[in-house]
């Protein structure tokens, strides 16, 4: 079987995606989701996307009388993600959405809530947790190679151009460099570490207010703690390149990825050598894995459901918050 797949958002990370399921052989693009019929009629030519398979966002709602299309794939700004998930899951489509999930944890509940009442499943595009590096070092840990996990550094970020665009803009946005970028260090420490955090701290700092207005976060420094005794420090930010790192530490052993999450190569090395898992582009084997996840119930080694993309909404709730209060505040997840 094949997932019979629209996108909606035909953005830049819309045309990756676009581009990358043309390698798979589980999931293809079928249907389209655009506000901009120049678009469509581009996709359409080059996707060989029939015209009643393409939508506005007026009319996607209608997605409910189209058996041809298994799933909707949300690929438009943060704030917008909520409702069209849930109008999608509504329309009884699966739901894949990009990350943020959304913009808080209550969104996030109310998403897995549609979802769950639709009976279709909702999935979060965290393509890093079908990468064979970042599987290997995982697969090492689970093994006991690094001994007890002490400690884990993630620092994500890049600086970004022009201010003018929907990242800076808190209403579509949702906040800054945290959701955006930030967000891969809170779930790399979870996957890396193995643990869920107990405790998180955060501060924030902005040089350039005019750029970064209130709400949008342009530097975020912030700490978790985990039940076995790990600690995390991470910085996120929207201000310094070179900044795609990961490193985790073990009484036994230690890993290092540089670059850690970007499109890859992803490459390091561990206390035993370097990670030699050969290149695939992430977002093909990410739609094949969760075509079979959708299709057949395939269970990831690193989760990507819905409650998964809670998690890290609850953490972003929390460090936003610790950053405002100056507390250190307990999790619970
Ligand atoms: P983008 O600006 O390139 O594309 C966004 C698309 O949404 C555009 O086509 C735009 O026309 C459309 N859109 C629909 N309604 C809109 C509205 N009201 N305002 C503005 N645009 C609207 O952005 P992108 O980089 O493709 O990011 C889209 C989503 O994908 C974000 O949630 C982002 O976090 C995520 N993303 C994920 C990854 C990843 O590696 N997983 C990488 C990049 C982006």
């Amino acid at each position: 079987p094949v997932l019979r797949v629209a996108i909606m958002g035909l953005g830049g990370y819309g045309t990756r995606v676009a581009r990358a399921m043309e390698a798979c052989k589980k999931a293809k693009l079928v249907g389209l989701i655009s506000g901009t019929p120049a678009k469509i009629k581009d996709w359409r030519s080059k996707y060989q996307i029939p015209e009643k398979n393409c939508y506005n966002y007026e009319n996607f709602d209608e997605l409910k009388d189209n058996p041809d299309i298994d799933a909707v794939y949300v690929i438009t700004p943060n704030a917008l993600h909520h409702d069209q998930v849930i109008r999608a899951a509504k329309a009884g489509k699966h739901v894949i959405c990009e990350k943020p999930m959304g913009l808080n944890a209550q969104e996030g509940e109310e998403m897995i809530r549609a979802c769950n009442e639709a009976n279709v499943k909702l999935l979060v595009g965290y393509r890093m947790h079908f990468e064979p590096n970042t599987l290997e070092v995982v697969h090492m840990r689970e093994k006991g190679d690094f001994g007890k996990i002490h400690f884990f550094q993630g620092q994500c970020g890049f600086r970004i151009g022009d201010p003018n665009q929907w990242r800076l803009d808190k209403a579509l946005a949702g906040g800054g460099s945290l959701v955006d970028i930030g967000i891969y260090a809170i779930n790399g420490a979870r996957y890396m570490v193995g643990e869920e955090p107990i405790w998180v701290a955060a501060q924030e700092t902005k040089t350039d207010p005019v750029k970064f207005r209130e709400g949008v976060d342009e530097t975020i420094l912030f700490q978790l703690g985990f039940p076995r005794g790990a600690v995390a420090s991470c910085l996120s930010t929207y201000n310094m390149n070179h900044l795609d790192r990961f490193f985790l530490n073990g009484e036994k052993g230690f890993a290092e990825m540089q670059p850690s999450t970007g499109y890859g190569p992803i490459e390091g090395r561990t206390h035993k050598g370097k990670l030699t898992q050969p290149h695939v582009t992430h977002q093909t084997l990410q739609m094949e894995e969760m075509a079979s996840i959708i299709l057949q119930g395939k269970k990831s080694v690193i989760p990507v459901d819905g409650e998964e993309g809670l998690k890290d909404l609850k953490i972003i709730d929390a460090i936003y918050k610790s950053c405002k209060s100056g507390d250190k505040l307990n999790l619970n997840l």
